[in-house]
This record gives C-alpha cells, structure tokens and sequence, in this order.
C-alpha cells in the first residue's frame, strides 16, 4: 500500500507551499486508498511551539486534509534515532569522529582558500576510537562512498546523480547524543513505513544525503517526487512580499476550503486543459507523473476567480456552513454569528444568498453585501450614502412612502411595479428613485438588487429604514 507522509516543521504558521505538499501527499495516497500519516519535525527545540502545531493542524482541517493515526512527534523518537547510529556504527558503517572546533574550523578556511565547498576530511574515518583524546564527546558520522555517484531517481526531476566525492560524512548525532535531522528523517521515514516521499525540492540535496543512511542501513530508498517550489508572479520565490503566505490568512480572506484544493492542486499538476476539480476528481486524477518540472507561479486573481466559481456553485445551505465556520476568524464575526441565532434571520439570510452569491468572489465580499441584513436602524451611512441622500432624495422617498404603505402584497416584483409606477408618474429617472432607496436600506452605495432587498428585508424593517431618511 502507499503510504505518503507530510512532514512540517512547527515553526509557525503552515505555509501556502507547505500546504500544496499537504494536499499533493494526499491527493497521492486517497486516490489508491493508501495512508497519509503526519510527522511533526519539532526536533528543533528553540523554534518549536505547541501553538505553531496547533495552527498547522487547524489550517489541514480547515483544508479538508486528514491524515491517518496520530501525527508523529519526531523529538518524542529520538532514542530510537540514536539506536539506529549505534546500529550503523556497529556495523561499520558509521564511526566516531573526534576532531575538534579548531580542526573543522581550519578544514573550512582550507576549503575557502582553495575555492572549493567545505568538507569534512573524514581524519576520523579508520581511527581507532582508542586514539580518542581524553575529554573530547565525540560525533558519530557515516562513513559515506569515497568515490561512485548517488543516484536520486526523482519521479519529478528525473534521474539526479551527485558524485560521492561531494558528499561528506554527515553527522548523525551530535556531541550531545541527539540526532540531526538527517538521521532522523531516514530513520522515521523507515519506520513510518513511506513508500513515497513528495515534498519541496528545496530538499533534493538532502535527498542524497538520505540516501546514502538509507543504503548504510540496507533499508528500501522511498519513491522520490521533489515538486518545484511555487513562485510569484514576479518569478521570485513566493514570499511575504507578494501577499499572504499563510494558508490561516486564506480563510479569513473568506476562500472555500474546496476552491483551495482547486487551486493548490493546479499549482505544479496539470491534466490536460481541465481547470475546475472536484476534490472526487482530483483525488481520481492526480498522479505524480503529471506534476512539471518548472516552478508555478502564484496568481492572486486567478484564486479569487475560482473562488467566486465555487461560491456561485455551492448549493446555499452548504455556503451557509462555510460561512459560519468562516466567521469566527473574522473580527465582526461574533457579531453576525448573534445575528444569524435570532429568529428568523437564517431564513432572511437564506432567501438573500441567491443574490448575494452572484457577486461575492470570496466570503468576506458576501459578508459586506449582505451587511444590509444584521445592521440596525437608525443606519450608519457611509460617505457616498449620505451624499446620495440630499433632500431632494429625502422629498423622493417621502412621496414614495404611501405607494409602498398601500402595497397588498410585499414582494421584489410588487416593489419594483411601485417605484417604476411612481419614477413614470414623477417622470424621474428608476435610478433616482433606486439610489435614495439603496442609501436608505443599506447605508451603502452600491448594494445587491434593491428589489430582492427590499423584499428579504420585509415590509416592516424596510419601512422603517426608508421612514428614518424620508423628509
Ligand atoms: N520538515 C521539513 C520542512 O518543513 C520537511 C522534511 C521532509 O519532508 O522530508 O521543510
């Protein structure tokens, strides 16, 4: 069975190419029901909070992404990580190096004067540890090839070799007894039993160096797929500067959970011409052989196009969900969730989304227009409302009041009959009639249609808020 794992560092929030990761590891394994296991690397003791855990958990969550079993702390395995070092150096291959401060920091300006990447000389490699000095803790390294190539079959960068001679005998534990990093993701990989490692390809290099520990110990190699990273729009690497990064920031911008998926997968993976999946499809479609080797580039837009797809085709009840879950990640969120208890209100909301999805590309677009629903009378106005309510507006509403009190019937066609009878009768313009009227109801200048307002607001409330500007 394949079993991929994502494996992020609890350093802060999860990042929006950490996210892809997430979301190609599990695309990969859902779609030949295998595993997606989850491993924490918080070896990493200064750097590692609880509270970065916690967000990146809550971000895959939010994302849809579940992983099977517990996740994994890496720091939790280190006994197990230097029990393998022990093994290696048993075996032979790997050994215990003394050399001091003084002697790698001289291996190093060696290296610089003579132009060439520093180098660990391997002066320990075939010592005896007898000839050990007195007082000195020890390092443990793997004694890696001497000469050959360490081949990478990379099932997306194709077949990467690295000349051993470039490749030095990394540390597997420290004077300290704790394992690098190196060590200890060979080591979990190994027993996390991955068939299939998918990560960044800032970590190709490493790859080699796993390598050659997974070799050292006889162990099977995972299947290697290191996806380019994503860029912006600028062609530079994805950062702070081009916008947000963090996949927490996405859903308090109001994008779906499933427009993400949309999104992210697109980012590197192609099949064909297709631009809209459903995470169904996906799941069935995705395979590594179709992910590109140039890096994808961030587009803003794009995101929030495909957002405003999924808006409009999310049927309203399930749009009502994602924008409960959205609301407490907004700061007017407590508010509108008050709102949205009281009786009745669901339903006004309910009958308002059909208009209101038409034109919000993102939730926090749907939470503005349909502000008009939780604000309460006297309203606010902002610049542009007031301006358009001078009293010439306040006369057109006053006048219009008794055409909409003698209204049988409250709906968006009865409404709109009244205000052309009475614009044709005034010989006004429907837009000087409208304006007044979406100034009066929303506080606003711009609104959804002012019919389907009036009608969601209802007779009563929609009175009042025209009664409190008419003069
Ligand atoms: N913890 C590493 C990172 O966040 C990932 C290591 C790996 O996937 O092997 O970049």
């Amino acid at each position: 069975t394949v079993i991929t794992r994502f494996a992020p560092s609890p350093t802060g929030f999860l990042h929006i190419g950490g996210a892809r990761t997430a979301l190609f590891n599990w695309l990969y394994s859902r779609g030949r029901s295998g595993k997606m296991l989850l491993r924490i690397e918080d070896t990493d003791r200064e750097r590692s909070t609880q509270e970065a855990i916690d967000a990146i958990l809550d971000s895959l969550q939010w994302l849809g992404l579940d992983w099977d079993g517990e996740p994994l702390s890496q720091f939790a395995r280190a006994n197990r990580h230097r029990e393998v070092a022990q093994q290696m150096v048993d075996a032979g291959k790997a050994y215990y190096c003394y050399a001091s401060q003084e002697e790698l920091a001289e291996m190093r300006e060696k290296a610089k004067a003579e132009g060439r990447p520093p180098r660990y000389d391997g002066r320990w490699r075939d010592r005896d540890p007898s000839e050990a000095p007195a007082g000195v803790k020890p390092v443990v390294r793997i004694k890696a090839p001497l000469d050959g190539e360490t081949v990478v079959d990379d099932k997306v960068q194709g077949l990467i070799r690295f000349p051993n001679k470039d490749l030095d005998d990394l540390i597997l534990l420290r004077s300290d007894g704790t394992p690098t990093y190196m060590l200890a993701v060979v080591v979990d990989d190994h027993d996390m039993g991955v068939t299939h490692i998918i990560r960044g390809d800032d970590h190709l290099t490493n790859a080699a160096r796993q390598t050659l520990i997974f070799q050292a110990m006889g162990w099977d190699v995972p299947v290697m797929a290191h996806i380019p990273l994503i860029y912006g729009p600028d062609g530079a690497k994805l950062s702070k500067r081009h916008g947000a990064v963090g996949a927490e920031t996405y859903r308090a911008m109001g994008y779906l959970p499933a427009a993400m998926r949309n999104y992210l997968a697109r980012l590197g993976w192609s099949h064909g011409d297709d631009e809209i999946f459903s995470t169904e499809q996906l799941i069935e479609w995705f395979d590594i052989d179709a992910i590109g080797q140039s890096p994808s580039r961030f587009d803003f837009q794009k995101l929030e196009n495909l957002n405003g797809h999924y808006m409009r085709s999310t049927p309203d009840t399930e749009l009502l969900e994602a924008f409960r879950s959205f609301l407490p990640h907004i700061e007017a969120g407590n508010t509108v969730m008050r709102w949205l208890e009281d009786t009745g209100n669901e339903a006004s909301f309910l009958a308002a989304l059909p208009g209101l999805k038409e034109r919000a590309k993102t939730l926090v677009e749907l939470l503005e227009s349909a502000r008009y629903l939780w604000v309460q009378r006297p309203l606010d106005l902002d610049e542009k409302a007031s301006k358009i309510l001078n009293e010439d507006a306040q006369g057109v509403l006053a006048r219009l009041l008794p055409a909409f009190e003698n209204l049988d019937v409250w709906s968006a066609e009865a409404t709109e009959a009244a205000v052309r009878a009475f614009a044709e009768a005034e010989n006004l313009k429907l837009g000087k009639v409208a304006q007044p009227l979406r100034a009066a109801l929303t506080g606003r200048s711009t609104s959804p249609g002012i019919f389907d307002v009036l009608d969601v607001l209802g007779r009563d409330e929609s009175l009042a808020r025209i009664r409190d500007q008419a003069r």
